[in-house]
């Protein structure tokens, strides 16, 4: 028995009105491309009947479904982590469930890792999200690019493809705030990225909040890079020398010019401004210090309520070899 050829893990988080629309397109899609193939569904604690609806699926299609529900909500990129876990394929593409990433582009993908790539990253075409979400991307992405060594034209896009080695390396790693994209980049040998049609939100409303938004970016940027810490340090450096020389000043100007009362709030302005940077300072340690808090607790990632798939799973047979084998 050989493992598929491909794998595509999606995370799903309250997609009932979107999943029907998500089957339809993505299995059609799938045999087409007449490769072996699975598809990793995580069930990221639904509280509608996307749990329900994937149990359906596993029925209609368990050769090549699995289906692994968490017993809570514990987001976007712990549920593609479980994916992971849970697949077998050469390759791994990751995907969203709300069809924003059409899964034709997925023979695309493959295409490209055929002739040698082992990251295939994409860029949204005509992205179709709100004004604020591109605007806050292009701010967001410029910044990590700046910050961190890792170079993606369009962080946000999940639509990825992965070699095996990458997926295994991704496996060793016990992150508990991590961003895909990014830790799989790391890993990365050869990457490349494509262009790829973006759609508006099959079915219901984005999953993110602007507060999940920022927290998200805050994973990105710390789990990543030390640089905001750094700068921080050098801010300070640069404001105690300022402040070195301002005492100077006001040293040789009392000498001078006398004692010197009037500049009362000129001192209220900066003990204000030095206040702030310090508080800033603090809460950004607090980020580095909550991430290792989080990191040592060691506390399981996720907790795994069933995983549904059929023992006998044939690993690497074709949509055309099953086919046959189903008229035979
Ligand atoms: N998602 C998830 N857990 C969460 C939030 C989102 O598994 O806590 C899934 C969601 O079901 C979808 C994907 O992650 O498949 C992307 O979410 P969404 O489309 O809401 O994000 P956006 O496209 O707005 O960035
Ligand atoms: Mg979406």
């Amino acid at each position: 028995m050989s493992t598929p050829e491909v794998s595509v893990v999606i995370p799903v988080y309250n997609e009932e009105e979107g999943l029907p629309a998500l089957f339809a397109r993505l299995y059609p899609a799938l045999d087409a491309l007449d490769r072996s193939y699975e598809v990793v569904f995580v069930n990221d604690g639904s509280v509608d009947r996307s749990a329900a609806l994937l149990r359906e699926q596993f029925q209609r299609r368990p050769d090549v479904t699995r289906v692994v529900l968490f017993n809570g909500n514990f987001g976007q990129h712990l549920a593609i982590m479980a994916g992971f876990e849970h697949c077998h394929g050469q390759r791994v593409v990751t995907l969203d469930a709300d069809l924003q990433n059409p899964p034709e582009e997925i023979g695309r993908m493959l295409a490209e890792m055929d002739r040698g790539f082992d990251y295939v990253g994409t860029i949204r075409r005509l992205r179709k999200d709100t004004f604020f979400r591109r605007w806050a991307s292009r701010a967001m992405n410029r910044m990590r690019e700046h910050m961190t060594r890792i170079h993606m034209t369009d962080q946000g896009c999940m639509l990825r493809a992965y070699s095996r080695d990458i997926i295994d390396a991704i496996n060793e790693c016990q992150e508990v705030n991590t961003f895909i994209p990014a830790l799989a980049y790391t890993f990365a040998v050869k990457p490349t990225e494509i262009e790829v049609a973006h759609e508006e939100r099959a079915a219901g409303e984005s999953k993110y909040s602007l507060y999940k938004l920022i927290r998200l970016n805050f994973d990105l940027v710390t789990a990543f890079s030390l640089v905001p810490l750094q700068m921080f340090s050098f801010a300070g450096i640069f404001i105690s020398l300022l402040s070195v020389v301002f005492v100077v000043f006001l040293a040789i100007r009392r000498l001078i010019v006398g004692p010197e009362a009037e500049g009362l709030f000129t001192l209220f302005g900066i003990a204000f401004f030095l206040i702030g940077i310090a508080l800033f300072g603090i809460g950004l340690l607090g980020e580095y210090v909550g991430r290792i808090y989080e990191q040592v607790r060691h506390r399981p990632r996720f907790l795994v309520q069933a995983v549904l798939e059929r023992e006998d799973t044939p690993k690497g047979t074709t949509r055309t070899a099953q086919l046959a084998a189903q008229k035979s």
